[in-house]
């Protein structure tokens, strides 16, 4: 080959290496900064668990919250995701993986599907998960987006009082809408030696984040981890 051919290909392999991010590529590369950041936050704030903070490095959180709220869907705050209910703030969500100590086939249960982020960080990390959500809309744009994402979420729409009885027992349970009082079906739903997070306390003002253990005995143990703000946890069907 002409070495001025072989300068002209070159040019031409140089200019296609350095060519400028388009229209999706781009705004796929501005999120996933914007991702990278949010979770650098968290591990500041102290989150340490590797395998939550690498489920948040991979999930597109902007693909969660409404498209009106896209360019804020990587601030560390609530968002809100229709029918006055809320994506719950990263830390919070990352806060609450943690302390569930979740491992790739651990079967868990949310009660509060509402966006299916929190589910979806569960399943990225292995998890089994099963997730009930009260409001039929919401239940149904979550599990769109769980099969858009190839994720292994079970979801269904009902009251998540009564927990999922064919499914249980659980190896853990999270809730993520503040009740007024622990719901006896999620705590006989949980294995002896399994775990719960649960906002309990005033449905409309600071609840406390509640860790509830079950001793291998069955005995249960009741531990005030950090006051918390969360959407009240609803009855009956909507
Ligand atoms: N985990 C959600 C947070 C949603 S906010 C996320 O990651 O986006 C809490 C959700 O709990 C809301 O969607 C609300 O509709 C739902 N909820 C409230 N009461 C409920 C109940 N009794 N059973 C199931 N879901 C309930």
């Amino acid at each position: 080959m002409q070495l001025a051919s072989r300068l002209s290909l070159l040019v031409v392999v140089i200019c296609a290496g350095v060519a400028p991010l388009r229209g999706q590529d781009r705004s796929a590369a501005a999120y996933n900064e914007r991702r990278q950041a949010m979770v650098d936050l968290i591990e500041r704030r102290g989150v340490r668990d590797s395998a939550t903070l690498s489920a948040m490095r991979v999930l597109p959180r902007h693909e969660f919250v409404p498209a009106s709220q896209r360019s804020r869907a990587y601030g560390d705050y609530p968002l809100p995701i229709g029918h006055g209910q809320t994506i719950s703030q990263p830390y919070i969500v990352a806060y609450m993986t943690e302390i569930l100590q979740p491992k790739p086939g651990m079967k868990l249960l949310e009660i509060g599907t509402g966006s299916g982020y929190q589910a979806a960080v569960l399943a990225q990390i292995g998890c089994e998960v099963y997730s009930v959500e009260i409001f039929e809309a919401l239940a149904t744009s979550a599990r769109q987006r769980f099969d858009r994402l190839a994720l292994a979420v079970t979801s269904r729409h009902g009251d998540g009082h009564h927990g999922w009885s064919d499914a249980a027992p659980f190896d853990a349970v999270i809730v993520t809408a503040a009740a007024g009082y622990i719901p006896p079906a999620l705590v006989a739903q949980l294995k002896p030696g399994g775990r719960m997070v649960i906002p309990v306390g005033s449905v409309y003002g600071v609840q406390n984040l509640i860790l509830v253990e079950k001793d291998p005995d069955g005995n249960i143990r009741t531990r005030n981890l950090l006051p918390v703000r969360f959407v009240p946890m609803l009855s009956g069907i909507r």
